[in-house]
């Protein structure tokens, strides 16, 4: 099982999530406020990425996290000169 990360790649962008389960205490706060059920927990409580299609990129996991163990990275295609 791949643990914590899944890419995907639509048609202009590749998301990916990464949680960094050294620092995750499993308090569920991502998965309540991720707005589409792209985060589930496990049975132990702690956060997977469940259907990263479903992902908007809204950012909420990783702004609510207060453990900074989640990141969200949006990488498209065509730059228009980024941030
Ligand atoms: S970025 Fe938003 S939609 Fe994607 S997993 Fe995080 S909370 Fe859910
Ligand atoms: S909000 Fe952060 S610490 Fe809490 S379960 Fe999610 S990734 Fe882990």
């Amino acid at each position: 099982m791949v643990e914590g990360r899944q890419e995907t790649k639509p048609r202009k962008e590749t998301t990916t999530i990464d949680i960094y389960k050294a620092w995750c205490k499993g308090c569920g706060i991502c998965a309540a406020f991720c707005p589409t059920g792209a985060l589930a927990r496990d049975e132990a409580g702690y956060p997977y990425v469940k259907d990263i299609g479903k992902c908007i990129n809204c950012g909420l996991c990783e702004v609510r996290c207060p453990d900074f163990a989640i990141t969200v990275e949006q990488k498209k295609k065509d730059k228009k000169g980024g941030q």
